[in-house]
């Protein structure tokens, strides 16, 4: 499996497959999932590990987690709309588990997040803490990983 990161989704295959989705925070966002008590998603970097098997394939869906006007359908609508997509790796072909078990050494913020359909994976969310190395470099011939964005300061506090 090989991918490649984008930071538009103007370049991404229209061709089914999975993707990781690079979403920012820059501050706490309360995620509920059904049937469990709201969780707080600290401000920092999250990948989260999807499939596109529909109609534009990977180009339409990461296209869609990118735009801001939308409705929450799926549980990674609530941080794309709270946070910033700063891009994703794209695997054509490729499938959302198997990036997720590629992720493995990183830590599950939220049992079940995206996941709900899913028997192999605990999350298809992983949190990325700072000064963490990415296992997808693996996947993408070791091509050295995207400058990364820092998270931005909410607003209202002072530039230092
Ligand atoms: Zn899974």
């Amino acid at each position: 499996m090989t991918g490649r990161f984008h930071s538009t989704a103007d370049g991404i295959p229209a061709e089914p497959g999975a993707y990781v989705l690079l979403v920012t925070l820059a501050e706490g966002v309360e995620v509920r999932l059904p049937g469990r008590a709201p969780v707080v998603l600290a401000a920092g970097r999250y990948l989260y590990c999807g499939s596109a098997r529909g109609p534009g394939g990977l180009r339409a869906r990461v296209g869609r987690h990118m735009r801001r006007d939308k409705a929450v359908r799926w549980h990674i609508d609530r941080l794309t709309l709270a946070g910033r997509v700063a891009g994703a790796w794209v695997f054509p072909g490729g499938d959302e588990c198997a990036l997720v078990a590629g992720l493995s050494s990183l830590p599950v913020p939220l049992p079940g997040f995206g996941s709900s359909d899913c028997h192999r994976c605990a999350s298809h969310l992983l949190a990325w803490p700072e000064g963490v190395g990415l296992d997808l470099e693996r996947w993408t011939g070791g091509a050295p990983p995207p400058p990364v964005p820092a998270v931005r300061t909410p607003p209202g506090c002072p530039p230092r």
